[in-house]
């Protein structure tokens, strides 16, 4: 058989024309987003103050599979996707391992990462429905990029509220944001009620992704014509986000392989959750067995050590309640944690699937063996991988190995989501050997569990 690419791309015909919908074949279906005050599932048209009516629409759909992404979309997809399968040949050779270990990569965009394959439909879709402009919220700054980029293509004005510890170590990512002409504002900020609140209460906060979602929020339902979008943790971002599964799956018939590990990082779910999605229909569909780790900061364990409970998505309480792997909607990670994947809950598609033991494995690992294995991973792949990515390569490599106990020859695929080069701070740290590892204690993480809402009627 002919070698397999170090690189393969697929052709633009070969792209997929459709996302694919992992929740239309769970037999068991992710617990619906409720109301906080009445306890009652939330309809369809709830959120049509919040996001757009189609997003709204694949955001409640629980039953078809497939989407057909629009021509709009796809042309601007074409402009930087197909994006890469790449074999791990020189990282193997390394290891020794007889493991065949292969990564999608999507930073080969400015954003730098996956986001853009959401942030693109949900600018075209509010565009459509002729919203004046986009609220989001932005912690590491790829998701304020992608969507600046998509909403600068289509014409609409976007308010970009960014953690305002990213907001401050990152003035690159804030150059970049305001290049594609969105406002950024730093996070907790007084534009907003929930914002002065905030700083009322705690003045010197550098802020977190939940806070800022408050105000995003909060400022695109009291705007005419705005609306609110995020870019992680809902079914519609995983939905857009199928298409880097979809087009490994592709890519992987063609030169006759399968993974039986599927390997991604988790902060909120999207890129994992987008990358297993064919993989995770075979074995719900009973037709294959692989093997799917979630990997997350031991310093931000949602699934590792969070509850399976309904909280809010955001610090300000103002979002419906979502089911799903939480450390309580207050939780803050600690200063000096600078890997990203720093969200207090998880996708609840993903959480499901967790509780149920379709996806198999959560790990965490602390942050100087992710940046061991992002300095490794440059070095022979040539890639500088962003941290958040490099937690999916740690355990990629720790897997490759032991393979090479066992002998095993099996075939690896995880996540390369995103650059490392606006994360050179971090990298910086790891470098000078100021970087430490802090692991909350369980005590530390009781007030957040304490924290979490009791919704009328239901039983957890
Ligand atoms: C946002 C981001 C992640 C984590 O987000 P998910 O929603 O869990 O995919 C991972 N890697 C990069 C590069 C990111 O920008």
């Amino acid at each position: 058989m002919a070698k397999i690419p170090h690189r393969l791309i697929l052709t633009e015909d070969q792209m997929p024309k459709q996302w694919y919908n992992l929740r239309a074949d769970m037999k068991e279906k992710p617990d619906p987003l409720r109301n906080p005050a009445t306890g009652e599932p939330v309809k369809k048209e709830d959120l049509y103050p919040i996001f757009c009516e189609e997003l709204a629409a694949q955001e409640m759909d629980n039953d078809t599979p497939y989407f057909d992404i629009p021509e709009e979309v796809l042309d601007i997809y074409k402009m930087y996707r197909p994006s890469p399968l790449n074999r791990a040949y020189d990282l193997e050779r390394y290891l020794g391992t007889p493991a065949h270990i292969y990564f999608k990569y999507e930073g080969n965009n400015t954003s730098g990462s996956h986001k853009l394959n959401s942030a693109v439909p949900q600018a075209y879709y509010a565009k459509k429905q002729g919203l004046k402009g986009l609220t989001t919220e932005t912690g590491a700054g790829q998701w304020g990029t992608a969507l600046a980029e998509a909403c600068a293509f289509f014409g609409l004005p976007l308010t970009v509220y960014m953690v305002k510890g990213s907001y401050q170590q990152k003035p690159y990512r804030r150059e970049i944001i305001r290049t594609f002409g969105a406002d950024i504002v730093a996070s907790p900020s007084d534009t907003t009620a929930v914002g002065r609140s905030i700083l009322a209460k705690d003045p010197d906060t550098t802020g977190s992704l939940g806070c800022a979602i408050s105000e995003a929020i909060e400022k695109a339902t009291t705007s005419d014509g705005v609306r609110y979008v995020l870019g992680s943790v809902l079914n519609q971002v995983l939905l857009h986000q199928s298409i880097i599964g979809l087009e490994c799956e592709e890519a992987m018939k063609i030169i006759g392989e399968y993974p039986d590990i599927g390997i991604g990082c988790a902060g909120g779910g999207a890129n994992l959750g987008g990358l297993i999605a064919p993989f995770m229909r075979d074995k719900l569909r009973g037709e294959r067995d692989p093997y799917f780790i979630a990997v997350e900061p031991a310093s931000c364990p949602s699934m590792t050590r969070g509850r399976y409970a309904y909280d809010f998505c955001d610090t300000g309480k103002v979002t419906p309640l979502a089911r799903m792997y939480t450390l309580g909607s207050g939780f803050i990670p600690s200063a000096n944690h600078a890997g990203g994947l720093r969200y207090h809950g998880m996708s609840p598609v993903i959480s499901k699937l967790y509780h149920d033991g379709y996806l198999n494995e959560a790990r965490s690992y602390e942050q100087t063996k992710v940046f061991e294995a992002a300095v490794l991973f440059a070095k022979v792949e040539t890639i500088l991988p962003a941290p958040e990515s490099a937690h999916a390569i740690r355990c990629a490599i720790d897997e490759a190995l032991r393979c090479k106990e066992t002998g095993e020859e099996k075939v690896i695929l995880f996540g390369l989501t995103g650059t490392g080069y606006f994360d050179m701070a971090a990298y910086s740290s790891f470098h000078d050997g100021t970087m430490t590892d802090y692991i909350p204690t369980d005590a530390d993480l009781q007030p957040g569990f304490d924290s979490l809402p009791k919704v009328p009627g239901v039983q957890e």
